[in-house]
């Protein structure tokens, strides 16, 4: 009996047309790019074989009886939120935050779409019965799911209809009785290489002119006509000298359709930018999909905060006071995403359809901070390591070789011999420096969207109400002042 992570790998030779290097990658699972990734996915996948850590990683499918990922769970207690959350924290801890797409996210937003369904019923009569099929596919063929949401970069001062070229922005240009033909194409997709499915639909708001762009599709990864163009690769063979290349390089890659057919089973809205837009904005989905994505956060910071703390006492830094300053912007980053992930599980209420919820604002106030607290946390890192980052000689083997003697004399620590001191500063490189690191830091500012137009979002969708009485609280005490005789008037008048 195969594996669920055997399984895994196999399913990803299945006609699929991925492009690396100029080269069509003929079996993406025999690649040497996507080796030490997909090397880390399938022991993933294999925590829901595991009798130790199945039953905290998944729950038995109702049809199947088989583990299958809590991210698939459709949470109907605070239990189940929690039973959530310790799955994402698995699998988390396992990569120490560093890949993103690990599939919780989008599997995320296709359970609250199918917890939801009926809300989308008068969009389209078939959308329950579309997305319930395809939740229970997904569901127990431990299908791996990742977004393409953003057309190209190609004139960003100008909407769908207005662009020189009407195949710009990704739009539906026929329809047939069995489905869709598909032109156009979608950036930025992590993990399409190695994704069963991509859900795609329109980041930004469509007119109401645009039709043919407002659709939303669930789309294989294998679709004829679908190109799966990566990235370089960052991925490294020398797991030694680059231990989070070497395991955790998960591809990037955009998307292009050349006229590629979407039966009617997957094309779930259509022709409606209105319902389109609801979708895009579910709350279920997006509180179910937003929270796994602080789970991350924090694993991630928390290891980044592990690496300097280390740093900072390997050569006897932390002994200044700025050092210590810094670090301890660290932990003031790591308790404040904590409390908002609390805060966000506490609040958790079921929604209409009695799905549980964690609060969406403590959700939406700490990914907002991801963007500028993670780019913060590897500054500082930058700046407590220094120039020892290039203290290291280019591989750990040298430490064997011939100058073996002046390299452990010199390419020591105050408090580490020299192996440890350069296996730490190859580490903390890799995430700083390499260029995977640097794509890190990248996907941090802007994985969740534009951070300008997520922030200017915080405040156009607060509860605004609340702290405008503040300002009218101030007035009427101001008032009653003035209204109290023997009490000085102010000359302030309003
Ligand atoms: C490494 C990485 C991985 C990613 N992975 C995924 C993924 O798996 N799935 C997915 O769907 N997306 C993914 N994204 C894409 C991400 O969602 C987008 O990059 C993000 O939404 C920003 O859009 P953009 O890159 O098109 O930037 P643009 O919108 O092109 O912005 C470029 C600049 O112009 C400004 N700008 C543009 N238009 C406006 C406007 N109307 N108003 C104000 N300012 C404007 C922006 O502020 C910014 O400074 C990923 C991104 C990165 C970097």
């Amino acid at each position: 009996m195969t594996t669920v992570g055997e399984r895994f790998i196999n399913s990803l030779q299945d006609g699929r047309t991925v492009w690396l290097d100029n080269e069509k990658v003929e079996n993406v699972a025999a690649h040497p790019a996507f080796q030490g990734t997909l090397n880390t996915l399938r022991q993933l996948f294999d925590t829901l074989n595991d009798p130790e850590t199945r039953d905290r990683v998944g729950f038995q499918s109702p049809k199947t009886g088989e583990y299958v990922h809590n991210a698939y769970l459709v949470p109907t207690s605070m239990d189940d939120i929690k039973r959530r959350t310790v799955a994402f924290e698995l699998w988390d801890r396992r990569t120490h935050g560093v890949m993103s797409r690990l599939s919780e996210y989008a599997r995320s937003l296709v359970t609250g779409w199918y917890a939801a369904r009926e809300r989308y019923q008068v969009f389209d009569r078939h959308f329950a019965e579309k997305i319930t099929e395809y939740y229970e596919e997904a569901r127990d063929h431990h299908r791996f799911v990742t977004t393409a949401l953003l057309d190209p970069q190609i004139d960003r001062s100008k909407g769908p209809s207005e662009q020189k070229d009407p195949d710009a922005f990704l739009r539906i240009v026929r329809k047939t009785e069995d489905g869709v033909i598909l032109r156009g194409a979608k950036m930025i997709a992590t993990a399409a290489p190695y994704t069963h499915d991509f859900l795609v639909y329109p980041f930004h708001r469509i007119q109401q002119g645009d039709l043919e762009h407002a659709h939303m599709m669930i789309i294989p990864a294998n679709t004829p006509g679908l190109h799966i163009v990566c990235r370089e690769s960052f991925s490294s063979e020398q797991a030694e000298d680059h231990p989070i290349s070497s395991r955790y390089d998960e591809m990037d890659a955009i998307l292009l359709f050349d006229d590629a057919f979407v039966p009617w089973e997957r094309v779930f809205l259509h022709d409606n930018p209105e319902a389109v837009w609801q979708l895009r904005m579910d709350e279920t989905a997006n509180s179910l999909a937003y929270h796994s994505t602080v789970v991350r956060l924090l694993v991630k910071l928390e290891f980044v905060a592990g690496v300097a703390f280390a740093i900072a006492d390997v050569i006897g830094a932390n002994h200044h006071l700025h050092v210590q300053e810094k670090l301890g912007e660290i932990v003031i980053q790591i308790e404040t995403i904590r409390a908002l992930l609390h805060a966000s599980e506490a609040g958790a209420r079921p929604d209409e359809f009695g799905t549980w919820l964690p609060d969406l604002t403590p959700i939406e106030t700490a990914r907002n901070l991801g963007p500028r607290y993670y780019p913060r946390a590897i500054e500082i890192l930058q700046q407590i390591g220094a120039g020892g980052f290039i203290q290291v000689p280019s591989k750990i083997e040298q430490i064997h070789g011939e100058l073996a003697g002046l390299i452990r004399k010199y390419y020591r620590g105050a408090k580490a011999d020299a192996e440890s001191r350069i296996r730490l500063f190859k580490l903390a490189w890799d995430l700083i420096g390499s260029p995977l690191g640097s794509r890190h830091e990248l996907y941090e500012r802007f994985y969740l969207g534009d951070p300008v137009r997520t922030y200017a979002n915080q405040y156009l969708n607060c509860k605004k109400e609340r702290l405008e009485q503040r300002l009218e609280d101030f007035w009427k005490r101001i008032r009653q002042k003035e209204d109290t005789p023997g009490e000085r008037k102010p000359t302030l008048s309003i």
